[in-house]
């Protein structure tokens, strides 16, 4: 008999919950699945799994158990088995990431094995057993997340940057870890002494318990844990989409449920602006709202579901873009092939010209309001720069727990650049001080930012206040350096598509063809442009997520007349 493990612990306290966890499959579903795979029989001591394997099974138990452990200090932790008419799999059977885990026999029997690919297949054709599985692979691997399962430990401070911005790449990309806080545990300096690393090295991320990473960037995360190794980067595809935010999201979402061979390339975590937005509450169809993470990590599992890759943490620097099929590249040499290429790069934003404001980026200065940075400022005062939709919920939102929120804004007032409810809830909220035609002029601080001074243009008058936490929110820049001159441009950076291109651009920018630009398409033929970083676009994650899908359909248009 094997030991109590989640399973049996949550069947006594939530039976309904443990079903959805660790559902047991119907006589009739598990006949639906064995065409799918192999029968194997198995004895105990047999390891099915090892915990950091690269290529993992799905296994159904038809008969017998086998447990689900954990690697640990003290050896290893169990933490489910599963018995006759139960499946292993967590959300890396979606990820095609390494297994957190391993798999042991315990009572002889036998399975059903399918890999990655005939259990994707499967998904895609049995809605039945596709709900079941979704839904059991994404609560596993948030349970994962809640009780701190994974295979990597962050040692870091929440007043450094790097350890901010570590957190949420695990985070974003649904990366169970650890994390010690070097400001919290006495003992955490001993720690780092072992593995001969100095204060000035963090976070310092110990990766699968083997490799320590000082000061990663995303990049090298995204490598140590192998987020990228199931995808093969040498064939061309029907489709490349770069950029997952609400934009490559939806696209990679319609391509691949319509059959398109598609590629995302995203140059840091999915979900772009919307994953770093506290709650969106004008998205149709979420009337309580939903935050970012929540909205964008569900379209990221979605889009999986439907067989799109996603390689992390790879941007693209160059789009080759003579002839198709294009080719784009990324700064570490990788270079993909598509035969239409979806350009949904986004935006970011803008800088203010203060002169030392990359001193406290991560250290008092932020570009995104979510609970993370709600939880740095508890209690303290803010200030907020901007006057748009994204600043209106920073405001909103930070004013639920900083003690005052400054709000700056350049402008008159509010009225021509947020949305009426958000205007309300600010004018409603005493905790929020609007300051209008107001510019922020200086920040100073030691290690962190302690002081911030601001100017009303009225009357000249300069004041500086004692506050450690400042919002920038201050407009967007469109991410199209990359581009190089490839496509045509508005006079701001963004990529102008369809009717935006006038005769003049096509004759300049040599288009080919004797028919228009369709909707979308840039000055190069099969080449689409979406989101925000398209001239014109509203900058909302509902038209983000339209221009998405409706790019898809003219997709499938360009590559018929190959
Ligand atoms: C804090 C905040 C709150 C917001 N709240 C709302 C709201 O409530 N309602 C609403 O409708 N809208 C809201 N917005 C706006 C909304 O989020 C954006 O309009 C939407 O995210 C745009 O989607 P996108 O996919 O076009 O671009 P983005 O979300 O900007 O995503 C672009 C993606 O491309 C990636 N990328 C950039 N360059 C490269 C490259 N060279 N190679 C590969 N990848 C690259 C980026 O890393 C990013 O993941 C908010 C924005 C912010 C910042």
């Amino acid at each position: 008999m094997s030991a109590p493990d989640t399973q049996e612990a949550l069947r006594s306290t939530q039976p309904e919950r443990a079903e959805r966890l660790f559902p047991t499959l119907t006589a009739a579903q598990i006949d639906r699945i064995a065409p799918h795979g192999r029968r194997r029989s198995i004895a105990p001591g047999d390891v099915l799994v090892d915990a950091g394997e690269r290529v993992v099974p799905f296994f159904l138990v038809l008969s017998g158990r086998i447990q689900i452990l954990r690697p640990s200090s003290a050896g290893e932790t169990l933490i489910v088995s599963h018995g006759p008419g139960q499946f292993t799999g967590e959300g890396n059977m979606l990820t095609g990431r390494r297994a957190l885990a391993s798999t042991r026999v315990i009572e002889p029997g036998e399975v059903i094995e399918l890999n990655r690919e005939e259990l994707l297949t499967l998904i895609q054709t049995d809605p039945e057993l596709s709900g079941i599985f979704m839904r059991a692979f994404i609560l596993r691997r948030m349970a994962l997340i809640a009780d701190h399962l994974g295979d990597v430990v962050l040692i870091g401070s929440m007043h450094c940057g790097g350890t901010l911005r570590v957190k949420e790449f695990l985070t974003r990309n649904g990366h169970p870890y650890d994390f010690i806080d070097l400001d919290r545990e006495a003992d955490a300096q001993l720690l780092l002494d072992r593995f001969h690393v100095t204060a000035s090295d963090v976070p310092v991320l110990i990766c699968r318990g083997v490799d320590v990473l000082k000061n990663p960037s995303n990049q090298a995360i995204a490598d140590c844990l192998g987020f990228n190794d199931s995808i093969d980067r040498t064939q061309v595809r029907d489709l490349v989409i770069v950029g997952s935010g609400p934009a490559g999201l939806a696209a990679a979402v319609y391509g691949a449920s319509e059959g398109l061979d598609v590629l995302v390339l995203e140059a840091d975590s999915p979900g772009g602006q919307a994953g770093s937005s506290s709650r969106i509450e004008n998205y149709l169809g979420f009337p309580t709202g939903i935050s970012g993470l929540d909205l964008t990590g569900r379209a990221y599992a979605q889009a999986q579901k439907f067989g799109a890759q996603i390689m992390i943490a790879k941007g693209a620097t160059k789009l080759a873009c003579q002839r198709p099929p294009y080719d784009v590249q990324t700064e570490e040499g990788v270079r993909v092939r598509g035969r239409a290429v979806i350009i949904a790069t986004g935006a970011q934003y803008r800088r203010p010209a203060l002169e030392n404001l990359s001193q406290f980026e991560g250290a008092g200065v932020y570009y995104a309001a979510t609970p993370m940075e709600g939880q740095l400022c508890a209690g303290d005062e803010i200030v907020i720069v901007g006057g748009g939709n994204s600043a209106g919920q920073a405001a909103v939102f930070l004013a639920g727990m900083a003690r005052r929120v400054q709000m700056l804004v350049r402008g008159d007032g509010l009225a021509a650049t947020m949305s009426r409810y958000l205007i309300r809830r600010i004018e409603d909220n005493p905790a929020i001080v609007l300051r209008t035609q107001t510019e922020i002029v200086a920040l100073e601080g030691d290690r962190r930012l302690q002081r911030v001074t601001w100017r009303d243009k009225r009357t000249g008058r300069v004041e500086a206040n004692d506050i450690a936490h400042v919002f920038m929110m201050t407009g967007a820049v469109p991410n199209t350096h990359w581009l190089d001159g490839c496509v045509v441009l508005d006079d701001k950076g963004f990529i102008k598509t369809g009717p935006e291109l006038s005769h003049d651009d096509r004759a300049a920018s040599g288009w080919p063809l004797a028919r228009p630009p369709f909707l979308l398409e840039t000055s190069r033929p099969g080449v689409f442009a979406v989101g925000d970083v398209r001239a014109g676009n509203v900058k909302r994650v509902a038209s983000a997520v339209g221009e998405g899908s409706i790019a898809v359909s003219f997709v499938h248009q360009v590559l018929q007349k190959h």
